[in-house]
């Protein structure tokens, strides 16, 4: 029997609010601790560093598994970074034959990726890339979609690490989005300059849990 226990900071019924699966009833599965420390980072407590750490739960897969009451047949394995976890392709495993395994990662965890790709038991893998420290190209040839959240900053390099993997034969079909830093009005700007540039590549994500208020 599998002892591994996780690290999760919660677990919620909602709608996925990004990407090619906007709209979908899912339940969530938000595991502790990262390996980056993005500015932006929707879950503060879980980057790497932060020092005043909000309480979390250790689950066993027995214990999730009756954690996880519901009607909703999607299972969005997000964080923090759900790659880091110790026995994250054993869990992925076992959830796999009651869910549709969705997974959020930033993409720089190489092995377990593979690995996930491998076995076969995920549906669709969202990669989230960081320019602290971007996937391999390995990485982002295991993404169903990439998704970049985009800043003034970072606009030219979004841009060019795209064109790269394009070039590379690295993307699949149509899903690459770029999603605008919720905070900053000038970010949805810069997200629509980019679809105007590359109407072929780019597609807008928009956070719409955020817009109905709801997680
Ligand atoms: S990679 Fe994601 S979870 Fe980690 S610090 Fe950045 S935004 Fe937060």
């Amino acid at each position: 029997m599998n002892r591994q226990k996780y690290n999760i900071t919660e677990i919620f019924e909602s709608i996925q609010g990004e990407g090619f699966y906007t709209g979908i009833p899912a339940i969530f599965i938000r595991f502790f601790g990262c390996d980056l420390s993005c500015q932006w980072c929707d879950s503060p407590d879980s980057k790497k560093g932060t020092k005043n750490l909000k309480p979390f739960k250790t689950y066993t897969i027995e214990a999730l598994c009756d954690q996880l009451e519901t009607r909703y047949r999607t299972a969005i394995l997000t964080g923090g970074e759900p790659l880091i976890q110790a026995g994250i392709v054993e869990l992925v495993c076992r959830l796999s034959s009651a869910y549709n395994i969705h997974i959020e990662t930033n993409g720089t965890q190489t092995g377990v990726l593979k690995r996930l790709r491998e076995d076969g038991h995920v549906r669709w893998i969202t990669i989230s890339p960081k320019f602290e420290q971007l996937p391999t190209d390995e990485a982002f040839f295991c993404a169903d979609e990439i998704k970049w959240i985009v800043t003034q900053d970072d606009v030219s390099r979004i841009l060019s690490k795209t064109l790269e993997l394009y070039d590379k034969g690295l993307l699949h079909g149509n899903q690459v989005f770029v999603q605008p830093q919720w905070f900053d009005p000038k970010s949805i700007e810069i997200c629509l300059g980019l679809i105007h540039i590359q109407p072929t590549i780019f597609r807008l994500s928009y956070q719409i849990h955020k817009i109905l208020n709801i997680r």
